[in-house]
């Protein structure tokens, strides 16, 4: 992603269908200071040409929950009906109509419609007054073929070689260390985004997407046959860079070409030749998170390869053991989550009982740090995290913000019979039950906010729920010199939650992973599709050396200080809400083939 040159959205006109309309929006604390003008809140987000009804633009699968949303306008009578027509053209024409309702939540200026009952494939558009939507799919595999576009984005993002209709071979001179200038071969990987670095975390999720591909539908993933080989050559691929970033002491290096002071000096094409003036850095630091990532990719390539290529297999988890001997427990939520995850799959790939203990050991501290008390003087939601470390803020992160359940429920998976097992299971069911339900009722759309806060952090809305709780749907524009939207958050809850309905066999959670899934392919405010080549009214990708790729995912919608929705749909360049970033893909990959497990 991008760090510098952030470019300013234009002002928005008055908008016609609003996201937050009355909404008993609140200013607390420190913002009640500074309130920002009410109005603006309506004005500033939804401009007046996006369309009224919007929905689930891949469709949807014949047996699954399906709803639309239809914003009204400022003083429209609200229409009492919808309309579903099959414009397939059948012999006989095909329709029915149903009741649109008030739609629950926070959201008022909203009605909400239910068709879950009409089950018969076809390619429908809905109408409800003057209003359409756009077409969509009712089939079994309206998801499923979106697949293979969602891969072969990683493809496009080769470093290292000439991909074909993308770039000529790139990054052959990669790199050299910030610190000793000692010139190390780091080629290969993939560029991160709509930029050309190479952040280990950020694209080792393409790994970890890929590979929960892999692993949930295997030979079954592309409908067209493509098999296996596709997703583990595109795998050993990202990994030869993964692997050469390990160094002597087992560690591994933070990014290449990541910008010598934070900034984009390294973010630019290269002549190929070692030694030159254009040569990038390594970043020789070795943040925790990126260790427990790397340990954790190496364990799931070694399981991955072990049929194909037991060598190779062997050899990529001697590295990710390497690493993970070399480096200790963190504290923070967020790296106790991935260190988790690393132990389990450490475990997966070696059934040694040292990493079976390992990972109980983290998974104790994690759950320990889940806040399962009235925190801020309410009683209307708990079970979220707390950071961590020095932070005893809630919990929330624009990638990683479902990893500590996600991890809980991965490890006791993986030791069913621990003596604590249920202890995580209580946990993921109380972080489900008592916050992700609640909260997500707030939104017309169903989607999950991104976090609660104490008061007001920063001098912005926070919206009340109770006491001194208080949540955004959004991320504070003010708290950061970067914010951008929410996509990797919100599947990144789709995956959590597919993985929920099936350990807890609650189907509720399946519609719900759902729903997040559906707001990034055009369910949202904007009637937009944040997949390249999906949908339509695609946003216009921040991508300025690859250009459009087919099947990338963009930051998408964001939210301005008033925590009202933000997407580029414009020509404005802006990376915040337009930028590909590898974990929006990898986070689609393993949430819908966990979606789609059969
Ligand atoms: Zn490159």
């Amino acid at each position: 992603m991008v760090g510098a040159g952030i470019v300013r959205l234009p002002e928005r006109p008055m908008q016609r269908r609003s996201f937050l309309l009355g909404s008993g929006l609140a200013v607390v604390s420190a913002a009640a200071q500074n309130p920002p003008p009410r109005q603006e809140a309506v004005e500033s987000a939804t401009p007046a040409e996006e369309p009224a009804l919007v929905l689930s633009q891949v469709g949807f699968l014949p047996q699954s929950r399906k709803t639309v949303t239809y914003r009204l306008a400022s003083g429209e009578a609200p229409p009492e009906t919808f309309t579903v027509r099959d414009i397939g053209g059948p012999p006989k024409p095909f329709s029915i109509t149903r009741p649109l309702a008030q739609a629950p939540g926070d959201v008022p200026n909203c009605l909400a419609g239910d068709f879950t009952d009409l089950d018969r494939e076809g390619y429908y558009q809905i109408t409800a007054g003057d209003e359409r939507c756009a077409p969509f799919f009712i089939r079994p595999d309206a998801w499923r073929r979106t697949l293979p576009k969602a891969v072969s984005y990683h493809h496009a993002q080769r470093c290292g070689m000439a991909v074909p209709n993308i770039h000529p071979a790139c990054h052959l001179d990669d790199a050299r260390r910030r610190d000793t200038g000692e010139h190390i071969d780091v080629t290969g990987g993939w560029h991160d985004a709509g930029d050309l670095r190479k952040w280990m975390d950020a694209t080792m999720m393409a790994g970890f997407g890929l590979l929960r591909l892999a692993r949930h539908l295997g030979d079954r993933w592309d409908l067209a046959g493509s098999g296996l080989p596709v997703l583990l050559d595109e795998m050993r691929w990202g990994n030869r860079y993964f692997l050469k970033m390990q160094d002597k002491d087992g560690r591994v290096w933070a990014d290449t070409a990541g910008g010598v002071n934070g900034d984009n000096s390294d973010n630019h094409w290269t002549d190929n030749q070692a030694g030159t003036a254009d040569d990038r850095y390594i970043n020789p630091a070795k943040p925790a998170m990126v260790q427990s990532m790397f340990a954790a990719l190496q364990a799931m390539v070694a399981q991955a390869f072990t049929a194909s290529d037991p060598d190779y297999a062997q050899a990529c988890l001697a590295a990710g053991l390497r690493c993970w001997e070399a480096t200790e427990d963190p504290s923070t939520t967020r790296d106790l989550s991935w260190r988790v995850l690393a132990a389990v799959e450490l475990h997966r790939a070696t059934r040694h009982a040292q990493y079976a203990a390992d990972a109980a050991r983290s998974g104790q501290a994690l759950a320990a740090l889940q806040i399962t008390g009235p925190l801020g003087s309410q009683k209307k939601v708990r079970g979220f995290w707390e950071t961590g470390g020095p932070r005893s803020a809630p919990y929330w992160d624009p990638v990683y913000s479902a990893l500590p359940p996600m991890a809980l429920l991965e490890l006791a998976a993986a030791l069913p019979s621990h003596q604590e097992a249920s202890r995580w299971r209580d946990a993921v069911r109380l972080y489900l039950d008592e916050y992700v339900a609640p909260m997500s009722a707030r939104s017309a759309y169903g989607i999950m906010p991104l976090g609660v806060f104490l008061g007001s952090p920063t001098a912005e809305v926070y919206r009340p729920i109770e006491g001194e709780l208080t949540y955004r749907y959004f991320m504070p524009t003010r708290q950061r010199s970067w914010w951008l939207g929410t996509t990797s958050h919100l599947e990144s809850h789709a995956a959590l939650l597919g993985a929920a309905a099936r350990a807890f066999h609650k189907p509720e959670y399946r519609d719900l992973a759902f729903r997040q899934m559906e707001w990034v392919m055009g369910h949202n405010p904007f009637g937009a599709c944040l997949m390249t080549g999906e949908g339509w009214r695609n946003s216009v990708p921040y991508s300025r050396f690859a250009g459009p790729l087919a099947g990338g995912i963009v930051n998408g919608i964001a939210g301005n200080a008033q925590d009202a929705p933000i997407l580029q749909m414009e020509y404005g360049n802006d990376w915040r809400t337009g930028e590909y970033w590898t974990p929006h893909n990898a986070f689609y990959l393993w949430a819908l083939s966990q979606l789609e497990e059969a």
